[in-house]
């Protein structure tokens, strides 16, 4: 998965605030996303926020 500024992603699991949608805020080797429903921010690495969200292949 290659991540993009701007770009909304979508978890499996919702956030403790049940929205399942993210922006990408910032990338790299941790990629910082931001939730929609309660406006946290949350920083994990890329290899461990693939596990975390449906893509679309
Ligand atoms: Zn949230």
């Amino acid at each position: 998965m290659r991540y993009q500024v701007g770009m909304i992603i979508t978890t499996k699991k919702p956030h403790v605030c049940k929205s399942n949608t993210w922006t990408v805020i910032r990338t790299g080797a941790d990629i910082k996303i931001k939730c929609h429903g309660c406006g946290r921010e949350v920083m994990m690495p890329k290899v461990e926020l693939d596990k975390k969200i449906k893509q679309d292949k």
